[in-house]
């Protein structure tokens, strides 16, 4: 009775469980089929005609489609032109015309007559990875204004800047583009500017400030009449290249605190050719705040038409959405003419909890000057005070290691800060250390905050010939240096003009003439190669070296060769190690043996706070 008693109650528990997973099954089911086939749905209704056409469902928290965004017809359009500067390819002047390409340089730092030369619709080369002509973005991406300040452009590049947005955008997306004359001196970009806008370019507005107020208030100036979505800027000589729009809005259509930068293409200041600067790379700064760049991650090369975290942006070309930006409270207004922008809008971005990314499907062209053509505006060290007002305000105590560099930041008052430090407390934004941590995680191990002490230093002696030391001012020809008669008497004191003999094994592993930036560079692979001097790089290679004190030995690169020396024709160079040389023997003056320890891991070096 007992047995038949407990087989019914374990029949009728296993169909309740089977009934429970049935009803769990339809459940999910039917969230799938909600979730997955609604934003595909579409249902009928009578248009004007009484004729049925089919619209779509409104998409509201469904995944909106992705859409191939390129237009054909124009890209076709593009690729029959022909003409100086199409296509991107390099183009020059004849000779006759030299007076005027050089005054154009002269005000411009690039071949501004050239440049009016070229069509101001010209075709660009299509340079993407070939991966983003297939890539599809979403069918619902946000409106964007186009902002472009501008202090005395160039008539052609200015232009051509507009008419490169309107060309190659998608219209419905394109909601205007307000240019900003920041107090130009040149008469054309007065009534003559206003007159072609008005006559030619429907979607573009200039607005003309009515005193110099720099770069970043001319882009806030710009900014707070936009009426798009999305904020858009734009250097004042940048040709944008086919579909770079959807790229850099996709990002921001799924999180609007997102900024995505297009990829930044080289216009030749001096041709006008376009080409690639790089395959990209994540910007970043050293501790005197010149911008610098850290390599991709392996995840980021394994998918190379994704948009890639960056710590930093370069600083004129950017994305970002209308009420993110306004949120941070756009730029610091203190932030006088130009420089410390990028650096406190990108800080402020990822401390507050937003993200920054490259674009590599997004490509714009920017002429880089051969040389700045304004005079200073007359401000004092305004680029200083703009860096002590972002430093003070998000930097924390990595503050400090900008100061000791440029001790005289100290002194400079940085004028009211209330204002942004109350952004920062009212976006409950992390710690600057935060922001080193996860997001810019390899730039100390680059660019250290505390120099680590040189593996060694001072002068390198023979010791097959004493007397002799190397010498960067002595050459052997073709730029290769050797050795000259030891100036110093040891104590590392003596130096004349002539001579260059003190040196740094320093902690990047490279040898350079103290106090220098320039390294010992051996590029030759056979035997006896010559040793030259070459900007320090600071990724090894061919300025790899290593002091080996038990032998004595200078040892290049990762292919080891050791030092070595003709001391009659007083030359050096590298070649194979051989314990039994005497010429391939130097003693270096200084070395920290504890230090040389660390050789293989330098990172181990670096002396960080925690
Ligand atoms: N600009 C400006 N006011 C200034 C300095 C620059 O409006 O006081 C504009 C300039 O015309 C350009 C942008 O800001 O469109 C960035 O300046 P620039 O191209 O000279 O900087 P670079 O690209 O050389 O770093
Ligand atoms: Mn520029």
């Amino acid at each position: 009775m007992r047995v038949c008693r407990i087989k019914k109650m374990r029949r009728n528990l296993m169909s309740f469980l089977k009934f429970l997973i049935m009803s769990l099954f339809v459940v999910l089911l039917t969230v799938f089929v909600f979730k997955l086939v609604r934003p595909l749905t579409l249902h009928s209704e009578k248009d004007s005609n009484g004729d049925y056409k089919t619209i779509q469902l409104p998409l509201k928290n469904s995944i909106p489609k992705r859409i191939d965004w390129h237009d054909y017809e124009k890209i076709r359009i593009e690729k029959d032109r022909i003409g100086i500067g199409e296509h991107g390819k390099p183009a020059h002047l004849s000779s006759s015309e030299k007076d005027l390409e050089d005054s154009l340089y002269k005000v411009n730092g690039f071949n501004g007559a050239l440049s009016d030369k070229i069509s101001l619709r010209r075709s660009l080369p299509d340079i993407r990875n070939v991966g983003c002509q297939k890539k599809n973005y979403s069918s619902e991406l946000p409106t964007v204004s186009v902002v472009v300040p501008f202090h005395n452009e160039h008539w052609s590049t200015l232009l051509r800047t507009a008419y490169s947005v309107i060309d190659r955008s998608p219209p419905q997306l394109l909601k205007e583009i307000i240019l900003v004359d920041d107090f130009s001196s040149k008469e054309f970009l007065k009534d003559k500017l206003d007159d072609f806008v008005r006559a030619n370019l429907s979607k573009v507005q200039v607005v003309h400030l009515p005193a110099r107020q720099g770069l970043i208030l001319a882009r806030l100036a710009g900014a707070k009449i936009a009426t798009g979505e999305v904020l858009l800027f734009l250097d004042s000589h940048t040709e944008a290249n086919v579909n770079w729009l959807p790229p850099l809005l996709d990002p921001i259509a799924e999180d609007y605190r997102t900024c995505v930068c297009p990829f930044i293409d080289v216009i030749a200041h001096d041709t006008f050719e376009y080409r690639a600067q790089d395959e990209g790379a994540r910007g970043a700064f050293d501790w005197e705040f010149y911008y610098k760049r850290l390599p991709l991650l392996p995840e980021d090369k394994k998918h190379p038409t994704e948009p890639f975290k960056s710590p930093v942006m370069a600083g004129g070309l950017f994305a970002i959405s209308a009420k993110w930006f306004w949120e941070l409270g756009g730029y610091d207004e203190g932030l006088d003419i130009w420089g410390g922008e990028q650096y406190e809008l990108s800080f402020k971005i990822w401390q507050c909890g937003g993200t920054m990314f490259d674009a590599p499907c997004s490509r714009v062209g920017h002429i880089y000057r051969k040389f700045a053509p304004f005079p200073n505006p007359g401000r004092g060290d305004f680029v200083g005070k703009n860096y002590k007002r972002v430093a003070e305000v998000w930097m924390d105590e990595y503050k400090e290691y900008l100061y000791n560099r440029k001790p005289h930041y100290r002194n400079i008052d940085p004028g009211d800060l209330t204002e942004q430090k109350s952004i920062r407390i009212n976006l409950n934004c992390k710690p600057f250390k935060w922001f080193i941590k996860e997001v810019a995680f390899d730039l100390p191990k680059k660019y250290p905050p505390v120099e680590p002490k040189d593996f060694a230093f001072g002068e390198i002696r023979s010791v097959a010939a004493p007397e002799l030391c190397i010498d960067t001012r002595m050459y052997g020809g073709n730029k290769r240096f050797g050795v000259d008669i030891c100036v110093s008497d040891n104590s590392g004191n003596a130096k004349t003009i002539q001579h260059e003999q003190q040196f740094q094994l320093s902690w990047a592993r490279d040898i350079r003439p103290k106090g220098r930036t320039m390294c010992w560079d051996v590029a030759d692979p056979n035997d006896k190669a010559p040793v030259s001097l070459f900007s320090c790089h600071g990724y090894g290679g061919n300025q790899l070296w290593r002091y080996k004190p038990d032998e004595m030995w200078l040892v290049h690169g990762g292919n080891p060769r050791c030092l070595d020396l003709d001391p009659a024709k007083k030359i050096i160079f590298v070649s194979k190690c051989d314990s039994k040389s005497e010429t391939q023997k130097w003693k270096i003056e200084d070395v920290n043996l504890k230090q040389l320890e660390n050789w293989d891991d330098p990172s181990k070096l670096l002396d960080l706070i925690d």
